[in-house]
């Protein structure tokens, strides 16, 4: 007994004197990103951005399905008074969603695991529509990522970093917005996204808290790797994507709050996302 409990108590002090497990200082407590001051909720100008799901909605084109919104009830009652109620239905993955990082790691938090104060935190914007204009397989490189610290200081420990591609403006055209509207073939997909080494740069070294965008995928169209999510879902930082009028919010100040449905267990989910910017 004795032997045991001091065993125990080595393995406590030995656990205790590991690095933290990857999600760790990110998203439980207060992060450096959670430093910068927070906008006054009472003032701030609130930015939705997320795109309503509605039969316009675009989903991955292997989904075998979409988002459906099936009438329950609408209209007078007897009783007097109006009553209206829907039933839902859609695949995690598609319009503006989290993807969890269950959805590429084995070891990763499910959708309802993944901590809230991970994303309440502060934002970056880093800009490379005029890039991807020029080239739609363009992603953000380790040197895009430097500039931009170069210009407005480095990224804190659990900033939530938000890339603008420009794309936002093409939803809900499939074809503009995906490169390819072949129903249930991913294989002629072009859109912008992150590059390897920026995920590695902002995931392994500035520890961010999430990595969103305004096009359908954290990694580009042609990838067939999906060596971001692998990245950033295998350190528990999960993805935003799909996420509508990043070009209304600032490089820096904002302040993110995205929280997707509670699905216990789910890989991913809608998100209700909105930027706070103080004014
Ligand atoms: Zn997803």
């Amino acid at each position: 007994m004795r032997l045991q409990s001091s065993a125990g108590r080595a393995l406590l002090l030995v656990a205790l004197l590991l690095p933290l497990p990857p999600g760790e200082g990110r998203g439980e407590g207060s992060t450096s990103a959670n430093k910068h001051p927070s906008p006054n909720l009472a003032t701030a100008k609130i930015i939705d951005l997320s795109h309503p799901f509605d039969e316009k909605t675009i989903y991955w084109p292997t989904s075998p399905s979409s988002f459906k919104l099936e009438k329950l009830a609408y209209g007078d009652t007897p009783g007097g008074y109006f009553y209206s109620s829907f039933a839902f239905c859609t695949p995690e993955h598609g319009g503006t969603h989290l993807d969890a990082p269950i959805h590429f790691s084995k070891t990763g938090r499910t959708v309802d695991q993944v901590p809230v104060r991970q994303l309440i935190a502060s934002a970056v914007v880093i800009d490379i529509s005029k890039k991807a204009e020029a080239d739609a397989d363009y992603r953000l490189t380790a040197e895009d990522v430097r500039v931009f610290e170069k210009a407005h200081g480095p990224i804190a420990v659990g900033t939530i970093v938000l890339l603008r591609t420009g794309w936002g403006k093409r939803w809900p055209d499939r074809k503009r917005y995906l490169g390819d509207d072949t129903p249930g073939d991913a294989s002629h997909l072009h859109f912008p996204s992150y590059g390897r080494e920026a995920a590695e740069l902002l995931v392994r070294e500035r520890k961010v808290g999430a990595l969103g965008l305004d096009t359908a995928s954290i990694d580009y169209g042609p990838s067939t790797d999906f060596i971001v999510h692998q990245i950033a879902l295998g350190a528990q930082v999960p993805g935003l994507e799909n996420l509508a009028n990043l070009d209304q919010v600032p490089e820096m100040g904002a302040w993110i709050i995205a929280l997707p449905m509670k699905i216990a267990g789910g890989s991913g989910g809608p998100l209700r996302i909105v930027a706070v910017v103080g004014r």
